[in-house]
């Protein structure tokens, strides 16, 4: 078996749901922080693991605890898996390097290390959806994500087209009414292409992250309603 063929089977072994990877030069249109953190590196590595189906069963108008509290589990999780990965591409003589799973440095834009959505997008885990999140077509967007940076030589995935069609759940069910519905071929150069960003934050940091025993900028309720989510269950 090819190291790359390896490499996704010994992460699924740990955990992952679904893998993929891109080559560096494919996301040099993207933001970064530090601005050369993808300099001694020449691949990307996408990790997403789904969150249990049943927990949006329990999302009605507003996040919950239990969600809350899976979010940040499997946040951690992916954090272990990257780490170990890390681990083993290091000892098999690869610069290598795991980007937190949720982490948010800047904090007027939203934005971490790097776009995890973006790398599983053009890594072909899967597509952006309306609610400009990634779109897998085994889980919809029940997923959570995390990039490894490594010089490991490996192969790289293809982009999977968008499949929303005429699709307008997210946009109808959305409280804040920040999802403008429009559709895109392959991505949307910005997030007010797609959404009005200011009423989603203005939505979490103003209400939801105030509820009781609810951390973090979560909703839920846009990836609740997408049937690519809850079209196995
Ligand atoms: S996260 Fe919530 S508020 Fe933001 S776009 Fe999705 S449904 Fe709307
Ligand atoms: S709910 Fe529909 S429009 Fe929104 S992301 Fe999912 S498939 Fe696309």
């Amino acid at each position: 078996m090819e190291y790359t063929a390896k490499l996704k089977d010994y992460l699924m072994k740990e955990g992952a749901d679904l893998v993929g990877v891109t080559d560096v030069q494919s996301l040099s249109e993207l933001k970064t922080i530090p601005e050369n953190l993808f300099s001694p590196f020449t691949h990307a590595i996408s990790i997403a693991m789904q969150l249990p189906r049943a927990v949006f069963d329990f999302i009605v108008d507003q996040p919950t605890p239990l969600y809350s509290s899976t979010y940040q589990n499997v946040n951690r999780l992916l954090d272990e898996v990257a780490y170990k990965a890390v681990k083993k591409l290091q000892s098999d003589g690869y610069v290598s390097l795991p980007i937190p799973a949720s982490q948010i440095l800047d904090h007027e834009e939203w934005y971490g290390n790097v776009s995890h959505k973006a790398v599983a997008r053009i890594a072909g885990l899967g597509w952006q959806g309306k609610n400009l999140l990634l779109i897998t077509p085994e889980y919809g967007s029940r997923v959570r994500l995390v990039t490894i940076l490594t010089s490991a030589p490996l192969s790289v995935d293809s982009p999977v087209a968008n499949r929303c069609g005429k699709c307008m759940k997210c946009s109808e069910a959305c409280p804040a009414g920040a999802i403008k519905g429009l559709s895109t071929k392959d991505y949307y150069k910005s997030r007010n292409e797609a959404l009005d960003f200011g009423k989603c934050v203005s939505k979490l940091t103003e209400e939801f992250q105030h509820l009781p025993n609810v951390s973090g900028l979560i909703c839920g309720i846009c990836i609740k309603v997408c049937p690519w989510g809850s079209k196995l269950g």
